[in-house]
């Protein structure tokens, strides 16, 4: 496996936090699985209560849920994560929030319940595409994955909430256990974590099923591939329930917790602030649907020239248009840096090194060549890139590759 080891992160922001959560203005983008195939079951004007349903994906069976009791106010349009104009349902937040009652027994609900829960409350993955978590459950399973990795540079989101959180993340994965009668669990933190080891080490000696590894501090560890083979040995083709493995990043615990304990979707979010342009770098608690637009007083930045905004962090992160950005369930942070000039970039002189990078086993470059062909995609499997961005950033001739092999992926 090639990897990346990173120095020091320059721009660390693991030990400040600040709360931008007081947003009136949600917009929820309309999009499960960076797919916008999704049918709007709402109108401008009605009321709308938290966790009523906005819009359906059907095939999934899966709705995005509203965060607040409110009004829709438009339907309109805003900048997804990875870029583009997507639509979206603009919710001003009125009247008084709902209180969250307390379920005291999480351990009590049948696999069905869990399952409708997961579903109801729009669980989706927080860690990378919003994939909806309950399909993740529905097979047979022997083992719970909880990735608390986070590789990337710059980002230490998922750190902040494992640190905050970590009673709740302890009950609910053991809730997680009980109900879908799993073997086991591992916790996986990165190695440079030690106070997050040894808090989770501490606190989960009475749990027999659930056990915590360290995991070395190289990019792209948090890959599920990468991270189920280093813990289990196991591999798989296309799934991990394949071999009856589910993995979750510690932030989609979290939002399980709040489905399960107080019957509500997540409704905030820490983000990662940082970059060479912030003053001081921090996470922030972000409500979900808040556009960035309305935030950014809040933030110091460095004076200079132009400003580039980047949705995640440098590896999978991508430049964005403008500065309206939606904070969604798996934006882990955001990155203001200096717009230089992009570098020169000079013609593929076949080199190798981007097929030699590429921990899915793809040919990044053949796929470049090919991005127009479908029928030559086919053998080529595009589908199977993570998106990490290690072709792009190894490639000499400074070619992003990365941006050919994702539109080959998405035409297909
Ligand atoms: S971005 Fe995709 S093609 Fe490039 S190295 Fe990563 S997995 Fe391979
Ligand atoms: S790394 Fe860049 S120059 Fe080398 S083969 Fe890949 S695309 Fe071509």
């Amino acid at each position: 496996m090639n990897k990346i080891e990173f120095e020091d992160k320059d721009y660390l922001s693991k030990d400040k936090l600040i709360d931008l959560s007081d947003i009136d203005t949600i917009y929820m983008p309309l999009v499960v699985n960076f797919s916008t195939d999704v049918e709007i079951l709402v109108k401008k004007g009605k009321k709308i209560k938290k966790n009523d349903p906005i819009a359906i994906k059907k095939d999934l069976d899966f709705s995005i849920v509203s965060p607040v009791n409110g009004i829709i106010n438009d339907i309109s349009e805003c900048v997804y994560l990875d870029g583009r104009t997507v639509k979206c349902v603009v919710i001003e937040k009125k009247g008084r929030q709902p209180k969250e009652e307390m379920v005291e027994d999480i351990n009590a609900y049948t696999k069905e319940e869990y399952l409708e829960l997961l579903k109801k409350y729009g669980v989706t993955s927080m860690g990378g595409g919003n994939f909806p978590t309950y399909i993740k459950y529905e097979p047979i399973l022997k083992t719970l994955i909880v990735n608390a990795v986070e590789c990337e540079p710059y980002i230490t989101s998922d750190y902040v909430l494992a640190k905050e959180y970590f009673k709740e993340i302890i009950e609910t994965i053991n809730a997680i256990i009980s109900i879908n009668k799993l073997r086991e669990c591992f916790i996986a933190i990165n190695e440079k974590y030690s106070d997050l080891l040894s808090i989770y080490s501490n606190n989960t000696i009475n749990y027999s099923k659930i056990h915590i590894v360290s995991v070395k501090d190289f990019y792209p560890i948090g890959w599920e591939k990468t991270l189920i083979k280093e813990i289990t040995k196991e591999s798989y083709d296309k799934l991990p329930q394949e071999k009856g493995i589910v993995v979750n990043n510690i932030s989609t615990i979290y939002s399980i917790y709040k489905a399960l304990k107080y019957n509500t979707c997540i409704d905030k979010r820490f983000v990662t602030i940082s970059g060479e342009r912030v003053k001081e770098p921090t996470n922030a608690l972000l409500r979900i649907g808040t556009n960035l637009k309305d935030v950014l007083p809040n933030i110091e930045l460095i004076a200079g020239d132009t400003i580039k905004y980047v949705s995640g962090g440098p590896m999978m992160g991508r430049a964005l248009p403008k500065n309206d950005l939606i904070v969604t369930q798996n934006l882990n942070g955001i990155l203001f840096l200096d717009d230089i000039e992009d570098k020169k970039v000079y013609p593929c002189f076949r080199c190798g090194k981007c097929v030699e990078m590429c921990p899915a086993n793809i040919v990044p470059v053949l796929i470049k060549d090919k991005v127009n062909n479908p029928e030559a995609l086919k053998k080529l499997n595009p589908e199977k890139c993570i998106e990490c961005g290690m072709c792009s950033f190894i490639c000499p001739s400074n070619i992003d590759v990365r941006s050919f092999v994702k539109k080959a992926k998405r035409s297909r």
